[in-house]
């Protein structure tokens, strides 16, 4: 690997107390002693420069220093980062960049196996991994080579759930993944209620694969066929909206399962000749096929937010640098292309197939953000109309990008019989360019809101990495009450034991209008927002809608009902307060 000398005018990039946490105990590179190797400026352009060493292999308009070094402030400016595995990774002996990985889960002993073993391959080099277990025989259906009985899917998803807690990640991420099961499958029940005693499959988020069959099956309350995926027989029937009725129950109960629309997910497969889409990565936002890696990377929009730049002819475009997101999309791309080429994947198979689809996924951070300085409310039409557009654009400029690419670089190699070729778009050098990640991690190391979501409280108490907690407060919302003059401790402390200015009636209408947090809006507001954005992405949006605790098992059904409707590819849906541990927690009862 040839590595570019750290230029010595390099600027060092400027940390805020999380960020210089977060980096130093999961991002910087150790000595074998535990001690530091490299300090964030070493990082940063180890990144860089092993990204932009990509280069070389190309035609291209730029030098790989000169890329480098547009890398490096991209990153330090906080305008755009990729995924943690390519932080923590890239220019390393290990070079796994992915964060996203599917595995195909088979009807014998081996391939199941193969695939625990595969995972925890995955797992030690920071990615997530999804699966379907859908080939899995049911339970008690007979085993032909031993005459005994299978024990279906969900006991086999404990042998992963089990691996998966035995593998630490290098002291960095402790394993993440999710597990389909379709709602055809004759052990269905069994799966829906999987999690229902807490802690049980904790390192798995599950999702039930519905189908278009089935959903149709609900609406005209009809009962539905359940097949054996080992004989393909009908193996039962049962009412379709009793199904439905148990999956809100258990979501209403724990937030779990979670739902995919696994047609949808299909209609929108851009190489279907490869097969079909049967699972996503852990957090839901990136559909692959069996075998297929993805990286991400995301855009940090609440550095785009400027003050000047009236637009009279065009109002809506005000407040939003426009040609700057233009500029930074166009590079983010090549950025992320060029991880491809950079990423060393644990198995060959998974080489050859991200090679020939060359899939990445460009999101979004820092939305709640550039909102609050817009002054627009996330719960008003405004704000919807602003995702909607601002999606849309980066979709816009990065299939341009992706196509700029194609002729630099060639087409992905399935070009040709992919749906672009067919539909006479393109050529473009990647089979898919966006998706909306739920950015846990990258949104601490940039200082923003995570991904598309509302702030889920201005002032809270987070807590990070081995029980420590920090009490921290929105910037924005901290410069709004200044500029109202009303600052001070004793209000910072009533808005601290509620997360929420919603209620504080001596606080000015407009802050209270324009500081809503994710608890204060009806639900209804996330799953509108997830679906502006996901009508502008390839894969798919991670959003979480959040409902208050008196939420109630219809105010599920009609959210999963409106995702379905509004052409979302699946929900997740959380109620307040109904695990004994949350991530993030408002001052209420701490
Ligand atoms: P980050 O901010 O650290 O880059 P995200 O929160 O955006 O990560 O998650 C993106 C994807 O990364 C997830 O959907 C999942 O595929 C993978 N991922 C996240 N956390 C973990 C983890 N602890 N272990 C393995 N993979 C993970």
């Amino acid at each position: 690997m040839i590595m570019l000398p750290l230029p010595t005018d390099l600027p060092e990039p400027e940390l805020s107390r999380n960020t210089a946490v977060v980096l130093q105990k999961r991002y910087q590179r150790k000595n074998p002693d535990g001690s530091l190797e490299e300090t964030p400026r070493d990082l940063f352009w180890r990144v860089a420069a092993a990204i932009a060493a990509q280069e070389a292999a190309y035609q291209s308009p730029y030098s790989p220093e000169a890329l480098a070094r547009e890398f490096y402030e991209l990153m330090t400016s906080w305008k755009f980062l990729p995924n943690s595995p390519t932080l923590m990774n890239a220019g390393t002996d290990l070079g796994q960049l992915s964060a996203c990985f599917v595995l195909p889960v088979g009807d014998s002993i081996e391939e199941i196996f193969d695939a625990v073993k595969y995972a925890a391959m995955i797992h030690k080099s920071g990615g997530g991994t999804g699966f379907s277990f859908s080939r899995l025989r049911p339970r008690d259906s007979r085993v032909g080579s031993t005459g005994g009985v299978a024990s279906g899917p969900v006991s086999f998803l404990r042998i992963f759930n089990t691996a998966t807690e035995q593998i630490k990640q290098g002291g960095t991420r402790r394993g993440a993944n999710m597990g389909i099961l379709r709602v055809d499958h004759p052990d269905i029940l069994q799966f829906i209620r999987a999690k229902e005693k807490e802690g049980e499959f904790n390192n798995f988020n599950l999702s039930v694969g519905l189908t278009e069959a089935f959903m149709q099956a609900v609406e005209k309350d009809a009962p539905y066929d359940l097949r054996d995926p080992h004989t393909g027989e009908v193996a039962h029937r049962l009412r379709a909206r009793e199904v439905f009725d148990l999956l809100v129950k258990k979501a209403w109960q724990s937030g779990d399962p979670g739902i995919v629309f696994l047609d949808r997910i299909n209609r929108d497969n851009p190489t279907p000749d490869q097969g079909e889409i049967e699972s996503t990565n852990p957090c839901g936002e990136q559909p692959l096929l069996p075998f297929e890696a993805c990286n991400l990377g995301s855009v940090n929009l609440a550095r785009f937010f400027t003050p000047g730049h009236e637009n009279e002819a065009d109002p809506a475009r005000n407040g939003v640098d426009w040609t700057e997101l233009a500029r930074v999309v166009h590079l983010a791309v090549r950025f992320l292309d060029n991880v491809i080429d950079a990423s060393r994947f644990p198995l060959e198979i998974i080489t050859e197939t991200v090679r020939k689809n060359r899939k990445i996924g460009l999101g979004v951070m820092g939305f709640a953000d550039l909102l609050f300085q817009l002054n627009v409310p996330y719960d008003s039409p405004e704000g919807l109309a602003l995702g909607e557009r601002l999606m849309a654009f980066i979709q816009e400029e990065g299939h341009k990008a992706s196509a700029q690419l194609a002729q630099e670089r060639g087409p992905f190699p399935a070009y040709g019989s992919s749906v672009y070729a067919a539909r006479k778009a393109g050529p473009y050098r990647n089979a898919t360019v966006t998706t909306i990640a739920p950015t846990g991690t990258l949104s601490i190391i940039a200082g923003c809101s995570s991904g598309v979501e509302p702030l889920f409280a201005l002032c809270f108490t987070r807590n990070i990495l081995d029980g420590e907690r920090l009490l921290e407060v929105n910037p924005y919302f901290e410069a709004a009450l200044a500029q109202a003059g009303m600052c001070s401790p004793e209000i910072m402390e009533a808005v601290a034991a509620k997360g929420s200015v919603k209620d504080l009636d001596f606080l000015p209408e407009d802050l209270r209008r324009v500081f809503v947090t994710a608890m204060d809006m009806a639900p209804v507001w996330h799953l509108r927002m997830q679906a502006a954005f996901q009508r502008h992405t390839d894969n798919a949006v991670s959003k979480t809608v959040n409902l208050p605790h008196e939420a109630t098992e219809k105010d599920i059904f009609d959210i999963y009902w409106l995702a379905y409707k509004e052409g979302c590819k699946g929900v997740t849906v959380y109620r307040d307060g109904c695990k004994s541990v949350q991530v993030l927690a408002t001052g209420e009862g701490q």
